[in-house]
């Protein structure tokens, strides 16, 4: 994977032909951290809307939650519909709440099968599609990522899913198993930044629900992770999902350059309705007190380091014009 990331670069580089001007490449992750982190929450369990969703935001942070479409009811007293009390407890009424709280809302299918064991492929398209559909008509949201119910899966699943989703949850790092203790979980999260790497934390219930942690557990591990800030990008699947498929794919093409200023694009060739997250555009230059950056005639986000310069930008086919002394 680093051998990658140091190919993009030099590809990125390559493109830099002039001398004694700031090199530009895309960080691999927003604000050039090192590491990043989606917490996703299966299953639609009670404590998820009650309890985590609001721990999440004390933070700062968002999460994932992956919801059984099919089985979700309007509000608390509907029937139950599912045979496990703890699946799909929060109301659609809830979930509308947690989303317009910039949270995401992911798909777990329809009713929670084995989808490899399902016989047609029309029940499948049911389970991926409808359940999809049915969630953006609810919170009216588009939904672009799913986790497969009991994580199983196979290529044709995989290919199937890919119609209906970009942010497809092939792996993962199991909470229940895993992270027996905050100790444990806070090990793993100072491995994802040793090895510059996004780690996707999957539980379910809090205090309540399958293979729960506790409240104390989630409020003292994301404390530990606030403490490294400056390190760890923590937002939901499908963001970082997009960003690391913009990166991958973004261009930087430089225009002009002088000692204090300098003048390029960054474009992808990724469709903008959903690939429309922000990059982080890193200014290897040393030693600026003061930068601004203008595309269109707009300032751009801009931060400045000891020995870089942060924009962020949409990838866009206008120019951006970065200034700094
Ligand atoms: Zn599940």
């Amino acid at each position: 994977m680093r051998a990658l990331w140091k190919f993009i670069s030099v590809i990125v580089l390559c493109q830099w032909t002039h001398g004694a001007t700031p090199t530009i490449t895309v960080a691999k992750f927003r604000d050039d951290k090192p590491a990043a982190i989606s917490f996703t929450f299966d299953d639609g369990s009670q404590s998820q809307a009650t309890i985590v969703a609001p721990l999440f935001e004390e933070f700062g942070y968002r999460a994932t939650f992956f919801v059984i479409a099919g089985l979700t009811r309007e509000k608390p007293s509907d029937p139950v519909l599912t045979l496990r009390r703890d699946w799909a407890a929060v109301t659609w009424a809830e979930w509308r709440d947690v989303v317009a709280r910039g949270h995401e809302i992911g798909s777990h299918s329809w009713s929670h099968p084995k989808l490899t064991l399902l016989n047609s492929g029309s029940e499948l398209r049911h389970q991926l599609a409808a359940s999809a559909r049915l969630i953006e008509k609810k919170v009216d949201r588009p939904v672009r990522a799913i986790a497969f119910p009991y994580n199983q899966f196979n290529n044709g699943i995989l290919d199937f899913a890919r119609r209906y989703y970009i942010a497809i949850r092939t792996r993962w790092s199991d909470y229940t198993v895993l992270a027996k203790s905050v100790d444990e979980a806070n090990q793993m999260v100072l491995r994802t930044i040793a090895g510059h790497s996004w780690m996707v934390p999957n539980l379910h219930g809090v205090d309540e629900g399958y293979g729960p942690v506790s409240r104390d557990f989630l409020r003292e591990h994301l404390a530990f992770i606030k403490a490294r800030d400056s390190q760890v990008w923590v937002d939901t699947y499908s963001t970082i999902t997009r960003y690391c498929a913009e990166q991958q794919r973004a261009k930087v093409n430089v225009l002009q350059t002088s000692s204090n200023s300098c003048e390029f694009t960054v474009t992808c060739p990724l469709p903008p309705r959903d690939y429309d997250v922000p990059l982080t555009i890193v200014l290897h230059q040393s030693g600026a007190a003061t930068a601004r950056a203008v595309c269109n005639g707009e300032p751009l986000p801009v931060r400045v380091l000891a020995d870089k310069i942060l924009v962020s930008t949409v990838p866009a086919p206008q120019s951006i014009t970065v200034e700094w002394n």
